[in-house]
């Protein structure tokens, strides 16, 4: 049957493919596809743990003690029927032979398969059986993690592989942990849809940095959608579309390839600088995760990186944190790889949406930190951890020796933070300078992010040598709206006169200062905010690779003199959108 979810667009395109239900953290396994020619052997791991497991529990049910309840003995009974049911290792075989899954993936594909037919029983006593196949399968893949070749690559770790023929693959999951989506960067999946999210949660902001289509906060998807359906996702509007007719396959088909069409026009764009038509020269920097993202960056045309964010390189570690020299091999990876181009490297913002591990924002909300957004992150933590704080320092310094790095600084609200990195940086160098270590001056800036900062930007602008304005947490603070919340989604609002007014002063005060000032959150990226940031005096923008080019031709057919002068009536207006839509219309320009 067909049937359409709804959710937040945060990475547009279509895709079309299958579903593949990453869905509980129960499943803790790992992901990959195994060739062809290994399908045999992967399937007699299948068979070897369902033996293993039928031993085990012949071996518990022998040595019960006399006096145990007769309820253990029928419990250990029906593990074993479970685990010689056709349907859980017949089907997940055909999982490995089909669709090439490793066994682990497999027998998690067809345990989500099994637990909705219990979910769906009507007689109680069957219903409750789900738990006891739960834990058939949790002794399945404990027996398999004993002679596994991929145990080590983690839950999300899914190896790219190119299957000629194959289905797309779409990842549908209750709500990924940022750094399940760092491993997905690497992954075959085509596209993400999640049930939890906002539109600048990180999650989606990594969906985005991979220009794959995504729809977040649907609330149900995971609920609804069955391992291996059909689906489209059509990151343009929200929408996720299950089990779709043909008709409908075949005009997203069609919307598919025009799109490819568009972004493969828009590419030829990459080495035309981004002028306006009144001839103000635009910064168009990009935004990465990890030193390999520059290579998307400067094929994209960036002309430097306005922001690395540098905690990526902290996640999926199991606690530990990169040493000094991991650091600067990947800054120093991250600045040769743009070739003299300038990187702003951004230290350490864990926290809020960001935890270091695997555990999504839902999990750090309900069950560890009370208030994580505002809580002990990004600078907070940095000065907290001094150590961690002059290592990371230390490996920025060093880099610098090869190439133009700038140092930023994120969630800075007190002066007084200030004075304490400047303090910690000239600790740095002396130190760097006493061990011989080759380094550069770097400049120093500070992420506008909190209301506070761009309130008091003129006691700040002294201090720095330029300011980059995160739009994303700048919304979240100054409308009180948690940007990973799908709930208050509809309130997270860029447009709001409250959020344009500051943004706009921010500009305005670091350039009457000399001070450089870019937008490196996701308004920067977003072709709808273009033309009103321009007005603002914006010259700098820093966005993902893959928004350059549209943003490149927006900036191209702009006229920054003519735009500036309709900002007032813009910034004036109760309803700034629609007001931005009549003052910055071009006459013939389509918008
Ligand atoms: C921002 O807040 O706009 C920003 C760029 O930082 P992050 O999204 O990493 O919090
Ligand atoms: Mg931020």
């Amino acid at each position: 049957m067909s049937f359409q979810v709804f959710g937040i667009p945060v990475s547009r395109g279509v895709a079309i493919g299958r579903a593949v239900l990453v869905a509980s953290s129960r499943v803790d396994v790992a992901h990959y596809f195994v060739d062809e020619a290994d399908i045999p052997e992967e399937t007699k791991r299948a068979l070897r743990a369902r033996d293993e497991v039928a031993r085990e529990l012949e071996t518990l049910k022998q040595e019960l003690p006399d006096d145990a309840p007769q309820e253990l003995a029928a419990l250990l009974d029906v593990h074993l029927m479970l685990l010689h049911d056709e349907a859980l290792i017949d089907a997940t075989k055909q999982w490995i032979v089909e669709r090439h899954y490793n066994a682990e993936w497999a027998l998690s594909a067809q345990l989500e398969v099994l637990a909705r037919q219990f979910d769906e029983m009507e007689d109680d006593y069957l219903r409750e059986r789900k738990a006891d196949l739960e834990q058939v399968v949790e002794r399945l893949l404990a027996a398999l993690s004993s002679d596994a070749q991929g145990a080590q690559l983690g839950a999300a770790s899914i190896v790219q592989r190119d299957f000629d023929g194959e289905d797309p693959l779409l990842l549908v999951a209750a709500d990924v942990a940022p750094a399940d989506m760092l491993q997905f960067k690497k992954s075959v999946f085509q596209g993400f849809i999640t049930d939890i999210g906002g539109k600048t949660s990180h999650t989606a902001i990594v969906a985005r940095s991979m220009d794959i289509p995504a729809v977040v906060g649907t609330r149900e998807a995971s609920r609804l959608i069955r391992q291996d359906d059909w689906v489209i996702i059509d990151g343009d509007v929200g929408a996720v579309i299950v089990n779709p007719s043909p008709i409908m396959l075949e005009e997203y088909r069609f919307r598919q390839r025009q799109s490819e069409l568009e972004r493969a026009r828009l590419t030829r764009l990459r080495h035309t600088p981004a002028v306006t038509l009144d001839g103000e020269r635009i910064e168009l920097h990009a935004n990465i995760e990890m030193p390999a993202d520059a290579t998307a960056a400067v094929a994209a045309g960036a002309t430097g990186v306005g922001l690395f964010r540098s905690e990526f390189l902290f996640m999926n570690r199991g606690g530990d944190l990169p040493s000094e020299e991991e650091q600067f091999q990947a800054y120093k990876a991250a600045v040769e790889a743009m070739g003299g181009m300038p990187v702003t490297i951004r230290t350490v913002d864990v926290g809020a949406d960001k935890p270091l591990d695997r555990m999504t924002a839902n999990e750090l909300r309900h069950e560890h930190v009370l208030n994580p957004a505002m809580g002990l992150r990004a600078i907070r933590w940095s000065l907290a951890e001094p150590a961690m704080f002059r290592q990371q320092l230390r490996a920025i310094y060093r880099a610098s020796a090869f190439g133009k790095l700038r140092l930023l600084i994120p969630m800075v609200a007190h002066l007084a933070e200030i004075r304490q990195i400047q303090e910690t940086i000239r600790r740095v160098k002396q130190q760097l300078a006493d061990a011989g270590q080759a380094f550069t001056d770097i400049e120093l800036g500070v992420m506008v992010e909190i209301p506070a900062a761009a309130v008091m930007l003129p006691l700040l602008l002294p201090h720095v040598d330029f300011i980059s304005i995160g739009t994303n947490d700048l919304i979240q603070y100054t409308l009180a709206i948690d940007r990973a919340d799908e709930a208050v989604a509809h309130l997270y609002d860029p447009w709001h006169p409250a959020v344009l007014q500051l943004i706009s002063t921010s500009i305005a005060q670091a350039r009457t200062a000399g001070k450089s000032v870019s937008v490196c959150g996701e308004m920067a990226g977003d072709v709808a905010f273009t033309d009103v940031l321009l007005a603002m005096g914006l010259r700098s923008f820093s966005m993902h690779p893959s928004q350059i080019p549209a943003v490149k031709q927006r900036v191209l057919r702009a006229d920054a003199g003519r735009l500036a002068q309709a900002l007032p009536m813009v910034l004036q207006a109760e309803d700034p959108e629609k007001a931005a839509q009549l003052a910055f219309a071009t006459p013939g320009r389509a918008q």
